[in-house]
């Protein structure tokens, strides 16, 4: 088994902290994990969210989160798991990056300038509003058909963009319970062509078990619609704490198998290699 979204945040870049995450992987049979920093912690990444404080539309509570972000350096980052790595923990250095429409070639340019192995790719964010920071935060009054037909539309995008290895938790609007009048079939369909025609992989993700929505990332029916594509996937906890990774990882894989997955995608120098399950 694998967990291959996680994040080290809550605490330091620090071996201690890692190995951490580590002993809960390997207490609950998971052989190889990757670390996946939000790209949002480092200096380097400024640049792909400057945007987001800059203008009238700006939303306050934004700008409060982005003055707490971007302290950290990716190079201490991959120092940190090159030094786990030598002290043989299976640990992949990941990163997960929001895409912005219009900022391809910026946010290409970063991701190139690292060695990643494995780079997962999402969207938090519809324009300026951060859509999963709270349900109290600009949520209110909004037309939830035209939320859901911008968020598939944006991700769509993303995975034409070439830029990631795999999106991660494809339906993560739901994460308040907010739902759309209708199923939107034909536009998931639309994002499941581009990632066939990009390689690009799907996440099964444990996290929205732990959200309001009470769910997995993406629904059984996209899931379903996934495999029909035969787009490939990695497992994911989306652990900000130790406790989590591996969590209900059984969940995870019980639906992967029950619409016809045999196998899971793990990444080297961003390279998909297929585990089977
Ligand atoms: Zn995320
Ligand atoms: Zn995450």
């Amino acid at each position: 088994m694998i967990d291959y979204h996680m994040h080290l945040e809550r605490g330091p870049l620090t071996l201690e902290w890692l190995k951490k995450f580590w002993e809960r992987a390997e207490m609950r049979g998971v052989q190889e994990i990757a670390i996946t920093e939000h790209a949002h912690r480092f200096q380097e990444f400024y640049p792909v969210y400057s945007h987001l404080v800059s203008g009238a539309d700006a939303y306050p509570y934004m700008e409060k989160w982005m003055a707490e972000e971007f302290k950290l350096h990716i190079g201490d980052y991959h120092a940190l798991i090159q030094e786990a790595q030598g002290q043989g923990i299976p640990v992949k250095f990941g990163i997960e990056a929001d895409y912005f429409l219009g900022k391809d070639e910026l946010i290409g340019t970063l991701l190139q300038q690292y060695p990643f192995d494995f780079v997962l790719g999402s969207v938090h964010v519809l324009e300026k509003w951060g859509f999963d920071y709270s349900p109290d935060h600009g949520w209110e009054g909004r037309d939830l058909n035209a939320v859901y037909a911008q968020y598939i539309a944006v991700l769509t995008q993303a995975a034409k963009s070439g830029l990631f290895d795999c999106l991660a938790h494809l339906d993560v609007i739901k994460v308040f319970g907010h739902r759309a009048g209708r199923d939107y079939h034909q536009e998931w369909t639309g994002l499941f062509e581009a990632m066939a025609a990009h390689g690009l992989a799907m996440e099964i993700s444990t996290a929205g078990l732990r959200k309001p929505v009470g769910e997995v990332y993406p629904a059984p029916s996209l899931i379903a619609l996934g495999a029909q594509h035969r787009i490939p996937i990695t497992i994911a906890s989306d652990a900000h704490e130790p406790e989590d990774v591996g969590f209900q990882w059984e969940v995870a894989v019980g639906l992967a198998k029950a619409h016809g997955y045999t196998t899971v995608n793990v990444y080297s120098q961003r390279r998909p290699k297929e585990l089977p399950i």
